[in-house]
C-alpha cells in the first residue's frame, strides 16, 4: 500500500473537531468504506454514539453510507463504547461502530470501529478502510438492494444481565459514580443498584456541553467527586471518561487510586496470564509472582492489549489509564465491568485504600538524553543490541515500543525515542533507589556514547 495515502486512524480511532477535521462528507465516506470491506449486500452493521450534539448528525452521515453499499445498521442509540463492541458480538454483526470522540472535549467526535468479536479493529484493517476512503472503491448497489435500519432495543437488557452474572457481589457497597454527562449516565448507576450497591449518581444526565465535568476523567475533573465520597463516607467513587470503556476509581478515603496498583489488584485476583503495556509498573510483576501468574507486556494501546489477550489466551488485561478488557466477557475494553470487578475486591478484601497501601512502592525515573531526530533511529538500534549487555542481570530486551529492558528483580528501563521532540527518553523503575540511580546513570553514558 503506498504511502501517501494520508492516515486517518490515530491511536483510538478517527478523532477530530467536529466541522474541521471530522467532516460529515467524511461520516458519510466512513460508512460506505466499511461497508465496502466489512459488509456487502445484506450485512448488518451496528452503530451507537456517546452523548455529544453533533451525535445524531454524525449517526445519519454513516448510516447513509452503510445503507447506500448495501448494509443494513442496527441502531441502537446512545450508548456507552462497550455496549456497541458487546453489541456487535451479540447480534452477530459484521462490524460495530462506535461514534464518540472519548474523553476530548465537546466539539470533538470521531468513530472507533469493532470486529465481530468485540475487539477493536487492527492497523491492518484501519489502513484498508483509508485506502478505500482514498480512492473511493466504494461498492455502492442499485436501488433495490439499499440496506435497511433497525432500531435494536433488547441489546440493551441482554447486556444488562449478561454483566450482572458475570459479578459476584452480594450487598450494599456504597458507591457514587460520575458519568461526565456522558455515553454511560444511564446504564452505569443501573447496573450497579441492579448488583446490589448503593449508589449516588453525579454528572449522570447526557449533555453534549459536559456541564457537570469534562469527560477526561483526570484528578483537576473530579474534585466533587473526591470530596462527596469522603462527605457521605462511600467504599469507593466511580469515574467514567466520555464513552466509558474507561473507569477511574476513588479510595474511602478522597483519593484517587494509583493507576497502576489499582491494575495490578485486579491482575493478582485474575491470575494466570495478564497483558499490560510496557510502561506499567512493576507492582503488576510482583502481585503476579504472589499467585503464580505471568505477565506479557504489549506497546501502548488497547488494541494492542485485546490483541496479546487472543494471542496468549491471557484472563486479563490492561493499560495504567483504566482501559481494562474481560475477555470472558468480550474483547472491548469495558469501564463498567472494570467497577464491578474493583468493587468485588472491596467486598472480598476491605477497604480500598489498605489494598492499595499494602502494594510497594517502587522508585520511578524518569530522564531524557537530548538527540536530533535524524541520529534517534541509530540511536535505538544500537540501544536495542547492545544496552542489555552494560546492565546487570538482564533477562528480558522486549523491542516492540521503543526497547524495554527487565531485570531478574523485576526492575525495568525503557527507552523511547520522543514522538516530537528532539529527546530519547529513558523510563525506569527498580527495586530500590540506588538501583533506579545506577540504571539511569548506565543508560545515560550509553546513549550519549553514541551521540
Ligand atoms: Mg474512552
Amino acid at each position: 500500500m503506498t504511502s501517501e495515502i494520508p492516515k486517518l486512524f490515530g491511536t483510538s480511532g478517527i478523532r477530530g473537531k467536529i466541522g474541521y477535521d471530522i467532516t460529515l462528507e467524511l461520516a458519510v465516506d466512513i460508512g460506505r468504506a466499511i461497508a465496502s470491506y466489512a459488509g456487502g449486500v445484506g450485512s448488518k452493521i451496528v452503530l451507537g454514539y456517546d452523548s455529544r450534539t453533533s451525535n445524531v448528525m454524525m449517526e445519519n452521515a454513516v448510516t447513509a453510507g452503510l445503507l447506500q453499499c448495501g448494509c443494513h445498521v442496527l441502531k441502537i442509540g446512545m450508548a456507552p463504547t462497550p455496549l456497541v463492541g458487546y453489541a456487535t458480538m451479540k447480534l452477530k454483526a459484521d462490524t460495530g461502530v462506535m461514534i464518540t470522540a472519548s474523553h476530548n472535549p465537546p466539539e470533538y467526535n470521531g468513530i472507533k470501529l469493532w470486529n465481530p468479536d468485540g475487539m477493536a479493529y487492527k492497523q491492518d484493517q484501519e489502513r484498508t478502510i483509508e485506502e478505500i476512503i482514498y480512492k473511493k472503491n466504494f461498492k455502492t448497489v442499485s436501488w433495490e438492494n439499499i440496506g435497511k435500519v433497525e432500531e435494536i432495543k433488547y441489546v440493551v437488557s441482554d447486556y444488562v444481565t449478561d454483566i450482572i452474572n458475570q459479578t459476584n457481589i452480594k450487598h450494599g457497597i456504597k458507591v457514587v459514580v460520575d458519568c461526565a454527562n456522558g455515553a454511560a449516565s444511564y446504564l452505569s448507576p443501573l447496573i450497579l443498584r441492579k448488583v446490589g450497591c448503593s449508589v449516588i449518581a453525579i454528572n449522570s444526565q447526557p449533555d453534549g456541553f459536559f456541564p457537570g465535568r469534562l469527560p477526561e476523567p483526570s484528578e483537576k475533573n473530579l474534585g466533587e467527586l473526591m470530596e462527596i465520597v469522603k462527605s457521605i463516607g462511600a467504599d469507593i467513587g466511580i469515574a467514567h471518561d466520555g464513552d466509558a470503556d474507561r473507569m477511574i476509581a476513588i479510595d474511602e478515603k478522597g483519593f484517587v487510586a494509583d493507576f497502576d496498583k489499582l491494575l495490578a489488584l485486579v491482575c493478582r485476583e485474575s491470575g494466570g496470564t495478564v497483558v499490560t503495556t510496557v510502561d506499567a509498573s512493576l507492582c503488576t510483576d510482583k502481585c503476579m509472582d504472589e499467585v503464580g501468574g505471568h505477565v506479557i507486556r504489549t506497546k501502548v494501546g488497547d488494541v494492542h492489549v485485546a490483541e496479546a489477550i487472543e494471542n496468549n489466551n491471557a484472563q486479563f488485561g490492561g493499560e495504567p489509564s483504566g482501559t481494562w478488557l474481560h475477555p470472558n466477557f468480550c474483547m472491548c475494553p469495558d469501564g463498567i465491568l472494570s467497577a464491578l470487578r474493583v468493587i468485588e475486591l472491596i467486598q472480598k478484601y476491605g477497604p480500598l485504600s489498605e489494598q492499595l497501601d499494602a502494594i510497594p512502592n517502587y522508585p520511578t525515573i524518569r530522564d531524557k538524553v537530548n538527540c536530533e531526530n535524524s541520529q534517534k533511529k541509530l540511536i535505538m538500534e544500537s540501544v536495542k543490541a547492545k544496552l542489555h549487555i552494560i546492565l546487570e542481570d538482564v533477562v528480558d530486551v522486549n523491542p516492540i515500543d521503543g526497547v524495554r529492558i527487565s531485570m531478574v528483580d523485576s526492575s525495568w528501563v525503557l527507552i523511547r525515542p520522543s514522538g516530537t521532540e528532539s529527546f530519547i527518553r529513558i523510563t525506569l523503575e527498580a527495586t530500590t533507589i540506588g538501583k533506579a540511580y545506577m540504571i539511569r546513570d548506565q543508560c545515560k553514558e550509553f546513549i550519549e556514547g553514541l551521540l
